[in-house]
């Protein structure tokens, strides 16, 4: 038996007990029904989960919503310093953090690591700039100096978060904190393969002074838990599967209640003829394989323009198979496991049915059971039909396919043929001319010469997907508004406004048309200066 993880070998909370038995105390649940979480790493059973039902899901959050009216009177600073002192017990427990992501997740430390220093990020963000971004704001009044108009930014009250097993705490808390720095409650339904980390953030915040009830945790499966969430909160925050967003939103609807839908993606990546292609070989690497191509803004499509596609190619085998596996909880490993045996037969099918069609394999192309159960080798294709699942479907995983084009307007053409639009790459020598083809590129986020880091890691800049990639935009202010309700207080000051009664109604009309006409007679003429 692997014995790598601290929340195997030193439990932190309680000698007697594993800390995974404690964690899953705090699972609101009164019913019997309990599931098993395996460790990907050794497809052991890590421990037992109980499951919450439908009435625990609506108890759960009848309390956030008590708890959620004293918690929106809170000073914003306060609610601040609160998450500031989260972040600060999430670096406390950093060694925990990171065993406890690697025991349920398979990742490797380095990927866990990342998804440490995200937190750390939203945290940070939410800290410096949320208040800010729910600052009471002078909009145009309808009168000048004779009325105000003031929006305020209410918050919505009890968020429903869901969340996926791939980044399950950097993706719960990049939604859960800027909600909870609007003043809501939180309730977070975690994916049923990785409900320990959602525990691990709620020891935390309880850890940060969090006011009891304003972060709880129900488990179970989407369709039962899930629903329920989302006919009793006010909002909904969903990452995962398209189908499944499509799901949500539908009901989302019926409650007439706003959502937001990070979804899938298939995402494309560029190579001009001016790229560096060593440096855009080993950007491609991190690109296509971080957390073993289970991140939703993974590069799957790879276009490289004629000229330099040899080069590019074989630069970015070689830098492939320099990758290294492990899962034990050193730094050493680049790579880790995929969650699951469900992942591994998609990408086992995906490599499958492209290679039936006649896509040539230049490395990976199997599984590595010498690793791990559910480990997989980082596989490039090539020869692979535009209408093959590997080109059309989001694999989820380290398979990925490189195409030659014979122009930028044809990569451009190639990337847009999805009916997703999360994030795309391009590579180039010139700045400028990556800019001008980033423009023309249908996603949420367009990264020139990196692979997602520079857009994911700009946290004041919104972040979202097109098409069937979802709807909504997490970061900046976006990501902290789309908590709160606007509501515009509009004074007059000179009593009620209408039309003047004591003139004919003919004058008046003659009166505004001239008025208006003379108004943007005067615009055009300063515009006309100005420009
Ligand atoms: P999934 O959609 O099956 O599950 C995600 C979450 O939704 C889980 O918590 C699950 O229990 C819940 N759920 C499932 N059915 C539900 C329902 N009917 N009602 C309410 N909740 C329900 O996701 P998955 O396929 O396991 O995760 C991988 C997918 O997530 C990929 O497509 C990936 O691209 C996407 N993803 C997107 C982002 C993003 O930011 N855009 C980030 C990570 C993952």
């Amino acid at each position: 038996m692997v014995t790598h993880s601290y929340f195997r070998v030193r439990p932190y909370v309680d000698p007697m007990r594993t800390e995974f038995e404690e964690l899953s105390r705090r699972v609101i649940s009164s019913g019997s029904i309990s599931r098993d979480v395996i460790e990907p790493a050794t497809g052991e059973t890590l421990g037992t989960v109980p499951e919450s039902t439908p009435d625990d899901v609506a108890k759960a959050v009848e309390t956030a919503r008590e708890k959620q009216a004293k918690w929106a009177e809170v000073p914003v600073a306060t609610r601040a310093a609160i998450i500031e002192q989260f972040s600060e017990a999430v670096l406390t427990h950093r060694e925990e953090f990171l065993d406890l992501l690697q025991s349920e997740t398979g990742k490797s430390r380095q990927t866990a690591l990342e998804e440490l220093l995200d937190v750390q990020a939203t945290c940070e963000y939410a800290v410096d700039y949320g208040p800010r971004a729910i600052a009471d704001e002078s909009r145009k009044p309808a009168l000048s100096l004779l009325s105000t108009a003031t929006v305020t930014y209410e918050p919505v009250g009890v968020v429903g978060v869901i969340s996926p097993w791939n980044y399950p705490l950097n993706l719960a808390m990049v939604d859960a904190i800027p909600a909870l720095l609007a003043g809501n409650a939180v309730v977070l339904k975690p994916d049923e393969k990785t409900p320990y980390g959602a525990l691990f953030m709620a020891e935390l915040f309880e850890k940060a002074g969090l006011p009891d009830g304003l972060f709880q945790v129900v488990t179970g499966d989407g369709e039962t838990v899930g629903g329920t969430l989302i006919d009793t909160v006010d909002y909904v925050s969903f990452t995962g599967g398209t189908e499944t967003g499509r799901a949500i939103a539908e009901r989302a609807g019926r409650n007439l209640i706003d959502c937001s839908l990070e979804l899938g993606g298939n995402n494309p990546l560029i190579v001009l003829d001016d790229a560096d292609v060593e440096e855009a070989a080993r950007g491609a690497v991190t690109a296509c394989f971080s957390n073993l191509g289970q991140l939703c803004l993974s590069a799957e499509r790879l276009y490289v323009e004629e000229s330099v596609y040899e080069d590019f190619l074989a630069a970015f085998i070689n830098e492939t198979e320099e990758l290294t596996f492990g899962t034990d909880n050193t730094f050493e490993a680049d790579l880790g496991s995929l969650i699951d045996e469900t992942q591994l037969k998609r990408v086992e099918s995906h490599v499958a049915s492209a290679r039936e069609s006649g896509a040539t394999v230049e490395t990976g192309g199997r599984a590595r059971p010498d690793v791990g159960p559910y480990c997989y080798a980082p596989t490039i294709l090539t020869d692979v039909e535009p209408d093959s699942r590997v080109a059309c479907e989001e694999t989820f995983g380290p398979v990925v396919s490189v195409t030659p084009v014979d122009s930028e307007a044809e990569a451009i053409e190639q990337a847009n043929d999805s009916p997703y639009g999360l994030n795309a790459s391009v590579w180039t020598g010139d700045t400028a001319r990556g800019e001008r083809v980033a423009r023309q590129i249908d996603c949420g986020t367009v990264c020139v010469n990196d692979g997602f880091a520079v857009a994911w890691s700009a946290t004041d800049a919104p972040m979202g997907g097109m098409g069937e990639s979802g709807i909504g935009r997490r970061h900046g202010p976006e990501g902290i508004r789309r908590y709160t309700e606007s509501r515009t207080v509009a004074v007059s000051k000179v009593g009620p406004l209408g039309l003047p009664d004591q003139l004919p109604t003919e004058w008046v009309v003659a009166g505004f048309v001239g008025v208006t006409r003379l108004r943007r007679r005067m615009k055009r003429a300063i515009r006309a200066i100005r420009d």
